[in-house]
């Protein structure tokens, strides 16, 4: 088994310690491969090389053009190697290999969105209030970026972040989840291959507590951008203030899928369980609060309880499977807690609540999916984040009462409204304190529009022309053209 190295300065080395990491498929506990396990000093080694890179200045003054065509040549690559890197990502994540092969797309559309941007984004000229001075304003690149990334799409998270700090300039340290790193390790070889500077973009694989906590605190780091658990998210700022550290967040949710009785019915029912049992639920943009209109409510959770009934389990390189297994025996564990709360809330279990019986499943971290109605807001199962396919169902009888249950979260990544009334429909999106709405659709998100939360969902945005602005500094520069003493000192 050929093992899994990281790529600093240029090189692919194994860690400092030479410990490795086993990676299993969690459909099965198979081994698929064997990871190096970094710590603080390889990590330590990566932000040298970053900054080194970043301060000789060769990558930040290559011609916008220049460092667009790189990207696009990566686009070109993930696109070419499409299939093995959804192979890789449906043994390390269980998913489906449709929904890699997906999310392959999807990646190779981020990095062409952001080669194309990379010299569109000129600055501006200021009509300044001065006579006889030029005023413009120029963006630059931030610096060494430390970019860190969870486990549910291992590649698309790391590609939202890679794609724009190359294209705006920066320097690169990428930190994927200990559990999930394959498809990463595989994409920093092809953009070895694309031709990206020694040193520009750098890959250390290990664990959060030690790898991720030293690109937070590391005052050679200009800009750390988190993707994962709120609490890693909270730990992440406070230690990133030792040097006001840019920041960029992106964060969990407890999204909103809200069904008004004029709804397309049957659309709404399909759409609202692929917008929570998709994945099995591991989407921080899942629609796991389920509000639907009183006088639709019973109806609705009968066919949907029927449909969700039917989801099929299994090993995601069979063609008939619908949703693979949850990605760890930890996290099966959590969400059984939640469950567990849940009963204990006095929520009614209408479907699921264990694990599947089907004996070809007992080796992988399989949940069925779950579905709770007669949930009040006060309930923690529907405050908290359970990242696995648990759906809560409340009712709501007027526009405002959907809004006002929907917003009553500290969350605020995404939601969705569903009426033939658009007039209503507009009515609920704007009201909805979240990143993203949906209007008669749940979780459509691509590289042209920009993603990321209201409230503790996080801070600042991914993908879209912000998803560039977050990895540039905008500087003013201001010339007088006939300069002259002022006199205000005698
Ligand atoms: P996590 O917070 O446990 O880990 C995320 C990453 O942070 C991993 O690489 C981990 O090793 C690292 N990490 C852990 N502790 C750290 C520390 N002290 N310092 C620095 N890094 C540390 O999250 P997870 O379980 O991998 O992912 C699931 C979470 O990600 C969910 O909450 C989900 O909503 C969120 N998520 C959000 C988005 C979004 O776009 N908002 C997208 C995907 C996932």
């Amino acid at each position: 088994m050929e093992k899994q190295r990281m790529f600093i300065n240029g090189e692919w080395v194994d860690a400092i310690s030479k410990n490795t990491r086993t990676i299993i498929n969690p459909y099965n506990q198979e081994i698929v491969a064997e990871a190096a396990e970094g710590d603080e000093r390889d990590t330590k080694k990566a932000i040298e090389a970053a900054r080194k890179a970043f301060d000789q200045g060769d990558w930040a003054e290559t011609p916008a053009k220049e460092r667009g065509e790189i990207v696009l040549k990566i686009a070109q690559l993930i696109r070419e190697n499409n299939e093995e890197l959804a192979r890789l990502e449906t043994f390390d994540t269980g998913k489906t290999l449709e929904e890699s092969r997906a999310d392959m797309d999807d990646i190779a559309n981020v990095f062409l969105y952001f080669a194309g941007l990379a010299d569109k984004e000129g600055g501006e000229v200021i009509n300044s209030p001065f006579p006889d001075s030029d005023s413009k304003v120029v963006r630059e690149p931030v610096g060494v970026c430390g970019q860190i990334t969870p486990w549910n799409y291992p590649l698309l998270q790391a590609a939202w972040k890679i794609a724009p700090a190359l294209a705006a300039g920066n320097t690169i340290i990428v930190k994927p989840s200990e559990i999930t790193p394959l498809t990463t390790v595989k994409v920093f070889e092809l953009m070895e291959e694309a031709g990206v500077p020694k040193g520009v973009a750098n890959l250390v694989l290990g664990p959060g507590h030690n790898v991720g906590a030293e690109l937070a605190s590391n005052t050679d780091v200009d800009l750390i951008s988190f993707t994962g658990g709120i609490e890693t998210g909270k730990k992440i700022m406070q230690t990133a203030s030792v040097n006001v550290k840019n920041i960029a967040l992106e964060l969990g949710g407890k999204n909103p899928n809200i069904v008004f009785a004029d709804a397309d019915f049957d659309t709404a029912v399909d759409q609202a369980l692929n917008a929570v049992f998709f994945h099995a639920g591991q989407v921080c943009s899942a629609g796991s609060r389920l509000l639907v209109e009183d006088s639709i409510h019973d109806k609705f959770v009968e066919k949907l309880v029927e449909r969700a009934s039917r989801i099929k389990l299994g090993n995601g390189f069979d063609e008939d499977t619908e949703s693979g297994p949850l990605i760890s025996k930890e996290h099966r564990d959590k969400v059984e807690s939640f469950v567990e709360i849940g009963k204990q809330e006095g929520a009614h279990l209408a479907l699921g609540g264990k694990r599947p019986e089907d004996p070809q499943l007992q080796d992988g971290f399989f949940y069925l999916p779950t579905i709770f109605t007669g949930c009040t807001s006060d309930m923690k199962i529907v405050q908290e984040e359970v990242f696995g396919p648990v759906l809560t169902v409340e009712k709501f009888s007027t526009k405002e009462e959907a809004v006002s249950l929907a917003n009553d979260t500290i969350y605020g990544l995404a939601g969705a409204v569903w009426s033939t009334d658009i007039e209503k429909a507009e009515f609920v999106a704007a009201k909805l304190r979240m990143g993203t709405v949906w209007i008669n659709d749940f979780h459509p998100y691509f590289a042209q529009a920009p993603w990321g939360g209201y409230k503790q969902s996080g801070i600042g945005r991914e993908l879209g022309r912000p998803g560039l602005e977050e990895y540039t500094e905008t500087k003013h520069i201001f010339r007088n053209k006939k300069p002259e003493a002022i006199n205000w000192f005698k």
